[in-house]
């Protein structure tokens, strides 16, 4: 058990994560400049598991904030969430893109090679498979990022690639996410999308508490079992638990870089989605099948073999879990950590 540096640890996933660390006995910091999340995840993460997290709003890119926060505090190691995630943005505002994203991952190895911390575990994305045809995925699949959001991601891994290859005493953990969804049990903590939601889960659940009026599904007629498309949606204190297990193999693994899947291995349907998601809500969810989103893969879903073998960690929570905790938060936190706006 150490104390970790948790950067972006104020959102979605990172939030998550804080939670599991800190009940396995990590000692957790986050920093997070609260770009794209809100203060109130931190003292969520806090009273859903009873310990304290030492919290610095700061910018990763920012070199003299990490040097403080490594001159206080000696850690084992370092996972860097700290990304802006929105690919329509990306392709409108790709120099912020790479700005933030690149300049937080080259600042943060900077610092942490002159503090002498050399593990790190970073969020990576399936989107480093690009739009790839041959579901399951495994990590040996030929990567290629296909808007600026990807490609900062791809460039973030090759970066860590290079450093990895010039000192060997760097261990890199790269997790490729698939799709994480739903929330903690507690309905304490969860997503909190900015604007409108961009991913299909949030929308969903923001149709179900009648923030907006029906979910668009997009594109009806893919060659799949339902004609809509298919994704590995993964419960996201599933995926939490991949970065502390992660952090548990670290003294085994070689150094150098690796690069592991997190997916539970089954694809679902948009449609197979709804129906879960109306199973726990008890009522009609409602949508419209519209024109298919421009650059959307077909099917893709994980091979998560690697990470089942060597991190010993395993996706346990179904779409129905998904579903169920996505909901529990989601009911009782219409705004999530925001105030419901005026006139509503
Ligand atoms: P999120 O936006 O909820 O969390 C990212 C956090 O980083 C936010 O709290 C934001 O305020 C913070 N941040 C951004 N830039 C920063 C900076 N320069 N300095 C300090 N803090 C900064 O997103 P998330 O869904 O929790 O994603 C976490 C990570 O996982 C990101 O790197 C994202 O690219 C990656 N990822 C997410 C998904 C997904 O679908 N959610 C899928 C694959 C990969
Ligand atoms: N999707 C949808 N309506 C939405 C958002 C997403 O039908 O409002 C579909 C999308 O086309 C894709 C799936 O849901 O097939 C997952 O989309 P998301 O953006 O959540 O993840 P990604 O496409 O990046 O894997």
């Amino acid at each position: 058990m150490s104390t970790v540096l948790v950067t972006g640890g104020a959102g979605f996933i990172g939030s998550h994560t804080c939670v599991e660390l800190l009940a396995s006995g990590h000692v957790v910091v986050v920093v997070d400049n609260l770009v794209n999340s809100s203060a109130r995840a931190i003292a969520a993460v806090e009273a859903v598991s009873g310990r304290g997290v030492t919290f610095v709003h700061g910018d990763v890119a920012d070199r003299s904030t990490l040097d403080g926060l490594f001159a206080r505090h000696g850690f084992g190691a370092v996972i860097h969430f700290a990304a802006l995630k929105a690919i329509g943005e990306s392709v409108a505002e790709p120099l912020r893109y790479y700005g933030n994203n690149l300049g937080s991952v080259v600042t943060l190895l900077e610092a942490m090679q002159d503090a002498g911390c050399r593990n790190l575990v970073f969020s990576s994305s399936a989107t480093v498979y690009g739009n790839p045809t041959n579901a399951p995925i495994d990590e040996t699949v030929r990567l290629e990022a296909v808007n600026p959001y990807g490609r900062t991601k791809l460039m973030g891994e090759e970066i860590m690639r290079d450093l990895c290859a010039a000192d060997q005493r760097w261990k890199i953990v790269l997790l490729r996410y698939f799709n994480p969804v739903g929330a903690h049990p507690s309905g304490e903590l969860g997503e909190d999308p900015r604007g409108i939601p961009n991913n299909l889960m949030p929308y969903l659940m923001q149709v179900a508490v009648g923030r907006r009026e029906k979910l668009p599904v997009f594109g009806g007629d893919y060659p799949t079992r339902d004609g809509t498309a298919i994704r590995d949606y993964i419960h996201v204190v599933d995926l939490a638990q991949g970065h502390v297990a992660a952090l548990g193999v670290l003294d085994e693994l070689a150094s150098g870089c690796h690069a592991f899947n997190l997916g539970t291995g089954t694809g679902s349907t948009v449609l197979e989605l709804v129906r879960a998601a109306e199973e726990v809500i008890g009522r009609p969810v409602p949508f419209e099948i519209v024109e298919r989103r421009a650059g959307d893969a077909v099917a893709v879903w994980a091979d998560p073999t690697r990470a089942n073998t060597a991190l010993r960690w395993r996706a346990t929570r179904d779409l129905r879990d998904m579903c169920r905790d996505h909901w529990a938060w989601q009911s009782t936190h219409p705004y999530g950590f925001g105030d419901a706006p005026e006139g509503s």
